[in-house]
């Protein structure tokens, strides 16, 4: 029997790659559902070859023009914010890759979960903002988390090496974007085609942006401590310009398991999907003798202090990374907007976690989406009164 995928966020960069890779699994996997937000030619490109049987366009105007478009198409075109909810608990859906960006993938994220699904998490917000949340719904229900985030996965596969209490330390390696070699006055001035310019993952511009910032390290660390039950003191970030080890664990006996790859992220999509097999599939093969020398350095915490800044969040707990991812989205979207230089970004997450009342523990939806809804609100706030905020010098 083909196990049957549901893939939400179809149109972004992890979505394409998941539904290539299941392309070239089949038939052992199939395409049972997509979701989209309103990317409406290639949606239609990618309802027309996998064929799903249902299809959902979160936007209504958007499901209105693809209903048109898709007069022949035989499955059921669903549409509006729950639709992602839906599709991620359909009966006969076996694994839901969730790829949505940002906090908006977290209802779907939890309904996989109380489904009991396989969740193939590509997006790190539901982990970052909900992690207790999530894992505890998992747990109760015997759903299966597993990371798609290439640096988890790399984590994931090394921990096979042994037990989770002969760990001593997870590494998290990081290519160090853009701005690694960039002197810090001018990073903080970046434009953003400067900040869209990464060396070694193509990726969409919200990840990508992050990753510049170093960002996306700092919400990788408090994945790492969710998917893994680790303490974030057993947690360290190093960079690796190359991107080609993916992340490491340390074991006490003092062997170091290193995932290695080129940086594609089929193959932890792969990995996911076959789990715990492994099977050839479509990802291009690593020649270490063609890359010569890999290289490793410390990350410079007082550059990126958004990195640093993690390390605090990861520790705090609570509501503290609700409001650190939420003030994020709201400034990087200013940021590609146009609207506040980059080293702006940093400073609104640091006055948005200054001017919350931190709560230890967040177990509910509604308080979470409560917390996140006054971060933006508050980060929107910091915009329209700019002179306020201070760049750093
Ligand atoms: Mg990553």
């Amino acid at each position: 029997m083909a196990k049957k995928v549901a893939i939400l966020g179809s149109t972004g960069s992890i979505g394409c790659n998941a539904l290539e890779v299941i392309a070239a699994l089949s038939p052992a996997f199939e395409v049972t559902a997509i979701s989209a937000h309103r990317s409406v030619d290639l949606f239609c490109r990618q309802v027309q070859t996998a064929r799903p049987a249902v299809a959902a366009m979160t936007d209504p105007q958007a499901a209105k023009v693809c209903r048109e478009r898709l007069g022949g198409f035989k499955g059921e075109i669903l549409t509006g914010p729950d639709s992602l909810v839906e599709i991620a608990s359909m009966p006969e859906v076996d694994i839901v890759v969730c790829a949505v960006v940002g906090a908006a993938g977290l209802p779907a994220a939890l309904a996989a979960a109380r489904a009991g699904k396989t969740l193939a998490i590509a997006n790190k917000e539901p982990l970052v903002i909900a992690g207790e949340l999530l894992t505890e719904t998992a747990r109760q229900h015997g759903a299966t988390i597993l990371p798609v985030d290439s640096e988890h996965s790399a984590v994931f596969q090394a921990m096979r090496s042994g037990s989770r209490a002969e760990v001593d330390k997870v590494i998290l390696t990081a290519s160090g974007g853009p701005f690694r070699t960039t002197a810090i006055e001018q990073m903080c001035r970046a434009t953003v085609q400067q900040a869209l310019n990464h060396p070694t993952w193509s990726m969409g511009p919200k990840i990508t942006v992050d990753s510049a910032s170093m960002m996306n390290k700092a919400l990788e660390v408090i994945e790492a401590v969710w998917l893994f039950g680790l303490p974030v003191d057993k947690i360290d970030v190093l960079i690796h310009p190359e991107s080609v080890v993916h992340s490491m664990v340390e074991f006490v006996d003092g062997s170091v398991i290193a995932q290695l790859g080129t940086p594609d992220m089929k193959l932890p999509i792969q990995y996911a999907l076959t789990y715990p097999k492994r099977v050839r599939g479509v990802c291009e093969r690593l020649r270490l003798e063609q890359l010569g020398k890999l290289t490793f350095e410390p990350p410079d915490l007082r550059k990126f202090r958004a990195l640093a800044l993690g390390f605090e969040v990861a520790r705090s707990g609570g509501s503290a990374p609700v409001v650190f991812n939420a003030a994020n989205e709201v400034a990087v979207n200013a940021f590609l907007a146009g609207r506040i230089p980059f080293g702006t970004i940093v400073e609104l997450i640091e006055r948005s976690l200054d001017a919350h009342t931190p709560k230890s523990r967040i177990l509910s939806l509604d308080d979470l989406m409560a917390m996140d809804a006054w971060a933006r609100a508050y980060t929107a706030e910091c915009l329209v009164d700019l002179p306020k905020v201070m760049i750093r010098k």
